[in-house]
């Protein structure tokens, strides 16, 4: 292996310095120094030149953060001071009662007593040992006495430092916290695992501690989660510190993300102050927290005060309600979404989580109803937490009563009668009245006149809204009786522009069949699908009639989207629709299909870089419905490659094959010409 250049030495010692120094300003100070994209691109070349010089690679280099191989379990670690838990306070009277014990230990005054508060995090605990300021083990809780060893998943947490700051580091350093996931990361989570199907969490909570205990590293990676410091557990030699809150600085400055909310006080007055404004901000922190840690501040008291138990006299932990409640379901409805997606909303017996009232959860869709395994009449756990949607967490089926009945997934929308739609490996449902369900009206109208449907001038989003909301409008039929009188009586709408949009309306009228089918919303029928069937078929009738094989035999249409199709055309409410706006006016030209052989029947074209007049959907669409297939890369087979701006390897290829290339100009005139004789 070759050794590397000095100057490659520099570079990666300079690159960790440096990705470093940014993970500790963005963690533990809370004041980010790099973009992520520097960050990305720093990390890059710090992968590359280790790669190149693996010899280089040591445990604490940022690059280590990506997660190792899996492993088969996790080896025991035995904690050398054991996690204890801490006792419990649930009001005002609990928390002078815990100072008084305090000052009776301690012969004091209660309020001469300073106390630390910080929020008590709702995540999974875990410590971290360093060694001569090098990140070497990292544990969970496990039993207080054991945990298991998580190191390598510890590892590609960025809040946790795998090297310590400063130059006077203490040769042992054993730091308790608490690794958590914010609310935000939590729902992508499981927005992604709801798309993907697979299991989602009930909390953040667990949530973080599942991810932690990922046998493999690199999906623990993947995984918003993020280290707290709470805690300084060994500090060998120790700095000198006197108390709880100065070790908590020390923390920071080594390297750590330590509560920005932590706050000293005397008194217990004080401190239940303090546990009351927390409660009332705790919906706007953006993650779970539980309650409030309450410490004696000074180390020295907490040496005499010891413990008793498994728990320390001088700490006790204040709870907030819970964010879980149990009640009862009572029934399941359906609710229709602005794009047609039903949701099973629970109706609960009400019930207070957290100091609000909750009578409604989400389901989110069929399959989370099959994975709880719930039915109407059931015992169900219910969380809330800050801005996430109350939702159905688990059930109890050992209270579920006799007459406990299934829960039936609707056919039809409850909302406008049409026909619901679920494809197969799809979680949601769909509405398939898309034109005429009145909770899709709104979103369908605008897609109804936006440029690529029937372009109508003027008729921009607030205006289709006021329409709605004056019931002026429920069908895009309807659009096409309003009246200039009518319209000029809306709020900043004059005689001019009122007249403009009847004009633009009428102008709009005159279309095509291809843009009159786009503008139908039907599900995944874009502008080139759109195409491609107003060419099939010619003739909105030939459209309607045919059955789902022939809708399969449309170029780049297959069995789903002929489903959704075929699905549109067979709700007696859309066919209601078209033929209204036939008779308000709608018209395109009609061309009988010739069925006979297309021109371009047994080539394969090649589409690449940009072009000015159309995208290359639209070239794509174009070229087969003339009989051409369309391919995504240049082979011998290939018969001729459309060449836009800054083509490049498709084209060097292309020339090597000695495949013909032509430009865009070439192309539309020759698309032009196979268009008018076919
Ligand atoms: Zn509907």
């Amino acid at each position: 292996m070759s050794q590397p250049d000095p100057s490659v030495l520099e570079e990666i010692g300079q690159l960790r310095v440096a990705l470093n120094d940014a993970n500790y300003r963005y963690y533990a100070l809370d004041e980010p120094t790099l973009t992520d994209a520097d960050y990305d691109r720093q990390l890059q070349r710090l992968q590359q030149l280790e790669s190149e010089y693996p010899d280089q690679v040591v445990p604490d280099s940022p690059t280590q953060r990506v997660g190792s191989a899996p492993t088969e379990g996790f080896p025991e670690v035995a904690h050398a001071i054991p996690m204890l838990s801490l006792d419990n306070a649930f009001s005002r009277d609990d928390i002078v009662a815990f100072a008084q014990r305090v000052a009776e230990r301690l012969e004091c005054q209660v309020d001469d007593i300073e106390f630390s508060c910080e929020p008590k995090l709702d995540g999974a605990a875990v410590s971290l040992v360093y060694e001569q300021g090098v990140l070497v083990i990292g544990a969970t809780r496990g039993d207080g006495r054991t945990g298991e060893g998580i190191t390598s998943n510890l590892r590609t947490l960025r809040s946790v430092p795998l090297k310590l700051v400063g130059d006077e580091l203490p040769a042992l350093v054993e730091v308790r916290g608490e690794v958590i996931m914010r609310h935000s990361g939590f729902e992508a989570l499981n927005e992604r695992a709801r798309e993907e199907g697979s299991k989602v969490f009930a909390n953040p909570r667990n949530a973080a501690a599942g991810s932690l205990r990922q046998l493999d590293p690199r999906i623990t990676a993947t995984r918003p989660l993020e280290f707290h410091a709470y805690q300084a557990a060994r500090l060998e030699p120790d700095l000198g510190d006197t108390t709880h809150s100065a070790l908590m600085q020390r923390l920071s400055k080594l390297g750590f993300r330590t509560s920005t909310e932590l706050t000293t006080m005397r008194g217990p007055e004080a401190v239940a102050d303090y546990c009351d404004q927390l409660g009332a901000k705790r919906d706007q922190l953006g993650y779970d927290i539980d309650g409030v840690v309450i410490k004696v501040n000074d180390l020295r008291h907490q040496r005499e005060l010891g413990f008793v138990a498994r728990a320390p006299r001088w700490a006790v932990a204040f709870k907030f309600p819970a964010q879980e409640e149990v009640t009862t379901l009572n029934d399941v409805e359906f609710q229709v979404g602005r794009t047609g997606a039903i949701t099973p909303v629970a109706r609960l017996e009400p019930v207070t989580v957290a100091g609000v009232t909750v009578s409604n959860a989400t389901l989110h869709n069929a399959d989370e109803i099959i994975r709880l395994g719930v039915m109407i009449g059931d015992t169900v756990a219910i969380r809330r937490a800050g801005d996430v949607i109350p939702q159905v967490v688990r059930v109890d089926e050992e209270k579920r009563p006799a007459d406990a009945r299934a829960i039936t997934f609707p056919d039809h929308c409850p909302v406008c009668g049409s026909d619901i739609e679920r494809l197969e490996g799809e979680a949601v449902a769909r509405c398939s009245g898309g034109l005429y369900c009145a909770a899709q009206r709104k979103e369908a109208l605008k897609h109804f006149a936006s440029r690529k449907a029937l372009d109508i001038d003027g008729l921009g989003e607030k205006l289709i809204e006021q329409l709605v909301d004056q019931e002026w409008v429920k069908t895009p039929a309807d659009l096409f009786h309003l009246s200039v009188e009518q319209l000029k009586s809306l709020p900043r709408m004059g005689e001019k522009s009122a007249t403009n949009l009847v004009n633009a309306l009428e102008k709009a009228k005159q279309t095509t069949l291809a843009r009159f089918i786009y503008a139908l919303g039907i599900r995944e029928v874009g502008e080139a699908t759109a195409a491609n069937v107003a060419n099939h078929f010619g003739t909105l009738q030939a459209l309607q009639d045919a059955d789902q094989a022939a809708l399969e035999a449309v170029n780049d249409v297959g069995p789903i989207v002929a489903k959704h199709i075929h699905t549109f055309f067979r709700q007696p409410h859309n066919l209601e629709t078209l033929q209204v706006l036939i008779e308000a006016g709608i018209t395109w030209q009609e061309s009988e299909v010739t069925q006979g052989p297309t021109p371009l029947e047994g080539q394969t074209w090649v589409l690449t870089g940009a072009m000015e007049s159309m995208t290359r959907d639209e070239g794509k669409a174009r070229l087969q419905a003339l009989g051409a297939k369309v391919a995504g890369s240049v082979s011998k087979k290939t018969t001729c490659l459309v060449a836009g701006e800054a083509a490049g390897s498709k084209l060097t290829k292309a020339e090597q094959l000695g495949v013909e290339v032509i430009d865009e100009a070439t192309f539309i005139d020759r698309l032009t010409a196979w268009e008018r004789s076919e």
